[in-house]
């Protein structure tokens, strides 16, 4: 069941240089994560402690999990992640003990970088009912907050949680000595939607008409995971058409192709 829950990979391929945009982002994960990771003497010298826990918060598909892997690369630690959805178990106290398994598998992996999609499943705000369910999550959290203020001795462990329903969360989460610095991930801005496509066309065959900055212009809206995938859709008209450069009319026809996609689905698109 553990290795189910948990992915582990111990030198995770991202880098800083694949993450388009973001760059207050990245500045704050190195201060927050990566520095604690790779020089702890400076904050012993300080005297100061690192932050227990950083939440990444912002809409699917802006690059929280590529943060994440990004800094375990960077400092050479294994990632491990795991979803809050897993944790939430039918059976009491399977939760609390799937978040020992987490630490102690991280413990043996040192340096490591724990990252915990979706903490919202196990850190929304209490609702009214009291149901056993209910309590279950809640053993969860406590397990994981426990976990937490234990592992300041073993330093050698930084977590990252990340959510898409920041005011879903419970607050208590969000106190000193828990997940206590907040990174917001945004939907990209024109410039980082350039750089996005950049990265995602890098070893795309372009023709001379393609302007990157045009399709930044026509992607108002669109998150890095939806650029990746116009791109790709666009290499895709171009091998339909049996080209082997990908001219700026297949960028349209991409366009065109994922607006019409998401007409159906019913929601508007820029
Ligand atoms: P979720 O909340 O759904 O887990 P996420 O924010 O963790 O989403 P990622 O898994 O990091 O999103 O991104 C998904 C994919 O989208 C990446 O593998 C990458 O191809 C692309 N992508 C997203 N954001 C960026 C970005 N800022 N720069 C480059 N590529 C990006």
């Amino acid at each position: 069941a553990r290795a189910q829950a948990m992915q582990i990979d111990q030198s995770p391929k991202v880098t800083y240089e694949d993450i388009g945009g973001l760059e207050e982002q990245v500045q704050e994960v190195v201060e927050t994560v990566e520095d604690p990771l790779s020089d702890p003497a400076q904050f012993k010298t300080v005297g100061i402690e690192p932050p227990s826990g950083v939440l990444l918060h912002g809409p699917p598909g802006t690059g929280k999990t590529m943060l994440a892997k990004a800094v375990a690369n960077e400092t050479d630690a294994t990632f491990i992640k795991m979803a809050g959805s897993e944790l939430v178990q039918k059976f009491i106290g399977e939760g609390a003990k799937l978040v020992r398994d987490l630490f102690e598998l991280a413990s043996e992996h040192e340096p490591a970088v724990i990252f915990i999609d979706e903490i919202d499943a196990i850190a929304s705000k209490r609702t009214e009912s009291k149901t056993s369910g209910d309590a279950e999550v809640q053993r969860t959290m406590m397990q994981l907050l426990s976990e937490m203020d234990g592992f300041e001795e073993r330093g050698n462990i930084r977590i990252i949680a990340a959510t898409n329903r920041f005011d879903m969360l419970d607050r208590a989460i969000l106190r000193p000595g828990r997940f206590d610095r907040l990174i917001e991930v945004p939907e990209p801005d024109w410039n980082g939607r350039e750089a996005i496509l950049q990265i995602h066309t890098e070893d795309m065959n372009l023709g001379d008409d393609v302007e990157l900055g045009t399709i930044a212009n026509k992607t108002e809206g669109f998150t890095g995971a939806e650029l990746s995938s116009l791109a790709t859709e666009a290499g895709m008209f171009a091998i339909r058409a049996e080209r082997t450069e990908i001219t700026m009319s297949d960028f349209d026809d991409a366009l065109q192709k994922v607006s019409e996609e998401d007409n159906t689905n019913g929601t508007p698109i820029a």
